[in-house]
């Protein structure tokens, strides 16, 4: 129970990594409200939160992250109705693996709006609560590639570089206020964004992992529950690689 009486609000929360620390979390205590991106993605969350727990503190909500108005209104509900918010997860992310050449308009700007400029958008009202009620918690989901890149689709490491950005120069920012900012940086995890790929790719990537296996998304929820509890206390602007000493 190492988040118990702890409010927590996780973007992309619905499924894969997002889902495994929701549950993470409420396993360990914490009242999560989870971000999805539609209505019925989120009731059916819900819903299957509940089925495993009916004592789980769970709920949804699904505002537009492009939208700074609509996050601000959702995270200052949750505080209306929680009464502070002391961790929250920026883990709604989507990937890219176009090559260079036939990036279309607009592309670049859609990983970028998600990535990045949604991480601004929930950290500035939550930080500001967080401020006011004596400290909280920022976690944001980076990856392996945000150390050394990738050999297509730029705009994805581009986007994990500035999640490590943010994080590093917003925990400098923030300590005063007592507000911790980490960042986990999973490697190859199974979840929908790998089940998209190519059998063959998974595999070669996955043989090249000196663990031997890609992660599952509760190797990753470990580690953001690690950094969201009090065994964190002094860690602060640090990147976490989860990801078995694979370098991409
Ligand atoms: P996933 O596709 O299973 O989940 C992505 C989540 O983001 C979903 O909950 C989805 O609803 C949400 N989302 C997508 N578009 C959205 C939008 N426009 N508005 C709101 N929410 C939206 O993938 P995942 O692997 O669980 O990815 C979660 C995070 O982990 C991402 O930030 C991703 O970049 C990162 N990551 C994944 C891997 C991996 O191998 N799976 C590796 C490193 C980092």
């Amino acid at each position: 129970m190492l988040l118990k009486g702890k409010v927590a609000i996780v973007t992309g929360g619905t499924r894969g990594i997002g889902n495994a620390i929701v549950r993470k979390f409420l396993e360990n205590g914490a009242a999560v409200v989870l971000f999805g991106s539609r209505k019925e993605t989120v009731e059916k969350a819900v819903k299957a939160l509940k089925e495993t727990n009916p004592e789980w503190s769970a709920e949804g909500m699904f505002p537009d992250l492009s939208d700074p108005q609509a996050v601000a209104d959702a995270i200052s509900a949750v505080k209306e109705t929680y009464g502070k918010v002391d961790i929250l997860v920026n883990n709604a992310g989507i990937a890219q693996s176009t090559s260079l050449y036939d990036y279309q308009p607009g592309e670049f700007d859609k990983i970028m709006d998600l990535n990045v400029k949604a991480l601004f958008y929930t950290i500035q009202p939550a930080a500001k609560i967080m401020k006011e009620q004596g400290g909280g918690c920022i976690l944001n989901t980076s990856s392996m590639v945000s150390i050394s890149g990738q050999p297509s689709g730029v705009g994805y490491p581009a986007s994990k570089f500035a999640v490590n950005g943010l994080t590093l120069s917003l925990a400098r920012e923030l300590a005063k206020d007592n507000i911790r900012v980490n960042a986990v940086a999973p490697g190859v995890t199974r979840t929908d964004m790998v089940a998209a790929l190519p059998d063959e790719m998974v595999k070669a990537v996955c043989a090249g992992i000196p663990l031997g296996r890609m992660a599952e998304p509760e190797d990753i929820a470990n580690a953001f529950l690690f950094l969201a509890s009090d065994m964190a206390s002094y860690v602060t602007g640090e990147v976490l690689s989860v990801d078995g000493a694979a370098r991409a």
